[in-house]
């Protein structure tokens, strides 16, 4: 207990982008990607409804909030995960040297494609990795206690049990915003990211119109694929 303890103490999730950079180089966008063009591209599919039979409600401090259109039917079935099963990623591939954990499959396949990005002259960063719901319901609760509203902090914080990032198999690679998406790491990860079994969860133009988040990849390898309901 007090190892998981430690664990979540440790796990920090930055809402604000620090240009200086200590545990990997900093990533130049080779261009700029506006938010309004970003956000173009998200509306072109908001008149195809996410798959909803009944309003899916989630509970915050004993009071039920409304999921958003875009989550809805992404719940994620996952467990909470102990910290045997995690492993640290190697702080020169962490943002700041973050202590950051993924289960220890994926965190293996992570190191051996930033070994492969880092031949082709390519640093992959990560920003974020594993973060159990408990910890998404605490950022709901400081958010809360600063008086922001439910409706503002679900525009760019998952609802609990509802973020990939509790399965222990994903990471936001840095910077984890609508900037990565023009870097080479993107580049990059969209040519051989699939040779490691890391996938985009959320690419670009999605029929149910769920917002591009380019910097979101996650492990999957290909006995998982078929059963979206596995932990992995
Ligand atoms: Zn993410």
């Amino acid at each position: 207990m007090k190892n998981i303890l430690t664990l979540l103490i440790l796990i920090s999730l930055p809402l604000v982008s620090v240009p200086l950079v200590i545990g990997c180089s900093p990533v130049v966008p080779l261009e700029e990607v506006s938010p309004q063009q970003s956000a173009a591209a998200a509306s072109r599919h908001t008149r195809v409804e996410a798959v909803a039979k009944k309003t899916e409600i989630i509970t915050l401090a004993g009071k039920g909030y409304p999921v958003p259109k875009q989550w809805q039917g992404r719940r994620v079935a996952s467990r909470a995960l102990g910290f045997e099963e995690l492993a640290l990623i190697p702080g020169q591939l962490s943002h700041e040297h973050s202590k950051l954990y993924l289960l220890k499959d994926a965190q293996q396949a992570l190191i051996a494609m930033a070994a492969a990005a880092r031949e082709d002259g390519i640093q992959l960063c990560v920003h974020s990795s594993y973060r159990s719901s408990w910890y998404q319901r605490k950022i709901f609760a400081r958010m809360f206690a600063q008086g922001r509203s439910y409706e503002d902090v679900i525009r760019y914080v998952a609802p609990p049990g509802y973020s990939e990032h509790a399965l222990g198999t994903v990471v936001d690679f840095y910077p984890s915003n609508w900037r990565f998406a023009a870097t080479p790491a993107y580049r990059w990860l969209q040519q051989h990211g699939s040779e490691f079994s890391f996938q985009e969860s959320y690419p670009q133009d999605q029929p149910d119109g769920h917002p591009w988040e380019a910097w979101h990849w996650r492990w999957q390898p290909r006995q998982h694929v078929l059963s979206r309901s596995h932990p992995f």
